[in-house]
């Protein structure tokens, strides 16, 4: 529906306005703007997608978006947010997120710059884009804030609508998100103004409205998604309470599309003697190197917290059994393959290789149908795998979670 609705309303304004080569040239600018933008967030933003899942997830492109509002013809406007939701598409979520759901966002988005520009439109009847070139005066003023408030409430309105309804037995507190939010979005669509009326005949502010935006995005908004206060601060990764709230969030998620999720449990094998033979501080550092490996053998989108002194756990989204053996055995070997240099009690260069993990596996809903079951099964699996030897995988069945339950009872 409101995908077909973008279509028509781009069908009926595409011959509206002429595309002038000052036209092409913002509409460059912001794209540039906003890939530069993206890649250098991107790390925080897969974060906060993630966090999101259940309420809407903000942006903070809008700042482009909005300045686009200001500068671009609404067919420009339109290819700007596709492509740059296609970059998004690959580079945050390298196409491991719902596609429907990125289309629907992204059509959103279309409409809510449409209705900004209607807005424009009835202040100022008788010129088309580029607004930004005539927002003098008090009313010029009006007109920006009731063009972003009409951004903001039809986006908004969507997204909450489409939480709303697909997920019904979910608290529609949680659909309306976080107050801050909007408090983002205000700031994002009042810098856009901000880059739409110097764009439009100062094209080279945008450098340096570019990185202010990068640095409120990087420095205000990452301690306000509290993720430092989720980190543990040895390995960079999140914390283990952090991780089961995901980890919860994921669950219920995969109940309502009917779709698996995989965990897996890590433990280093004979850490001890690491911390024995050269120290606790090296220990540390072998610790940090492992955590940072197993980040990387697994996907962008698979959460790694430390559970506990020497075990990770990794939360991964949709794969059955053989993919998450797969991703097991790629942690496992990237970890058999790390060499980390460290000085032993003595002070002499020693470099620390071999390192080898067990892990438990297991997937939702074979392994277990509540998130305790599962994490009960997976350690179950775990505690397998060093029985049967070390360095190696360990599936959790059915079997496993039986097992577990009557050695737990
Ligand atoms: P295995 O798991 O193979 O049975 O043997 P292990 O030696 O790894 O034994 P276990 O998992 O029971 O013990 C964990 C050890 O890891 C205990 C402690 O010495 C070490 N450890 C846990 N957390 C830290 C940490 O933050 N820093 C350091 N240096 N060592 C840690
Ligand atoms: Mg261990
Ligand atoms: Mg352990």
């Amino acid at each position: 529906m409101v995908e077909l609705a973008t279509v028509l309303m781009l069908v009926a304004t595409a011959t509206l306005t002429p595309i002038t080569s000052s036209s092409w040239l913002w509409f460059g600018l912001l794209l540039g703007a906003s890939v530069i933008h993206l890649e250098a967030a991107q790390g925080i933003e897969r974060i906060r997608e993630v966090s999101a899942e259940g309420s809407p997830y903000t942006h903070m492109q809008s700042v482009w978006y909005f300045a686009g509002v200001l500068l671009l013809p609404l067919p420009l406007l339109a290819l700007l947010i596709v492509l740059s939701f296609t970059h998004e598409w690959f580079r945050v979520f390298r196409g491991q997120a719902i596609a429907y759901r990125k289309v629907f966002s992204a059509a959103t988005v279309v409409l809510a710059v449409g209705a900004g520009q209607l807005a424009f439109a009835a202040f100022f009847p008788s010129d088309g884009p580029p607004y930004a070139a005539q927002l003098d005066g008090p009313l010029g003023a009006v007109a920006v804030i009731v063009a972003g408030l009409a951004y903001r409430l039809v986006n908004y309105a969507l997204v909450v609508g489409a939480i709303v309804a697909s997920n019904p037995e979910q608290p529609a507190r949680k659909a309306l998100g976080h107050a801050s939010d909007q408090l983002i979005i205000a700031a994002s669509v009042g810098l856009g103004y901000a880059v739409g009326v110097f764009t439009v005949d100062r094209p080279w502010s945008m450098p340096i409205l570019l990185v202010t935006v990068l640095a409120l995005h990087m420095g205000l908004l990452l301690p306000q998604f509290r993720i430092a206060a989720h980190t543990d601060s040895k390995t960079g990764l999140v914390d283990a309470a952090w991780w089961s709230d995901r980890a919860a969030d994921q669950l219920d998620r995969a109940r309502r599309l009917a779709r698996t999720v995989g965990v897996l449990m890590i433990d280093l094998d004979h850490f001890k003697e690491v911390n024995d033979c050269y120290g606790h501080l090296a220990g540390d550092q072998v610790l940090t190197a492992v955590a940072e490996t197993v980040r990387h053998s697994v996907r962008s989108l698979d959460l790694v917290g430390r559970w506990g002194g020497e075990e990770f756990a990794v939360l991964v989204p949709a794969v059955g059994v053989d993919e998450l053996t797969a991703a097991a055995e790629r942690v496992r070997a990237a970890v058999q393959a790390l060499t980390v240099d460290i000085h032993d009690l003595e002070g002499q260069d020693v470099t620390v290789n071999d390192l080898t993990v067990s892990i438990g596996a297991g997937v939702y809903p074979a392994s277990g149908a509540e998130l305790s079951d599962l994490l009960l099964a997976v350690d179950g699996a775990l505690f397998q795998a060093k029985r049967q030897g070390r360095n190696r995988t360990v599936m959790a069945s059915r079997i496993v979670t039986a097992a577990a339950r009557e050695r737990s009872a």
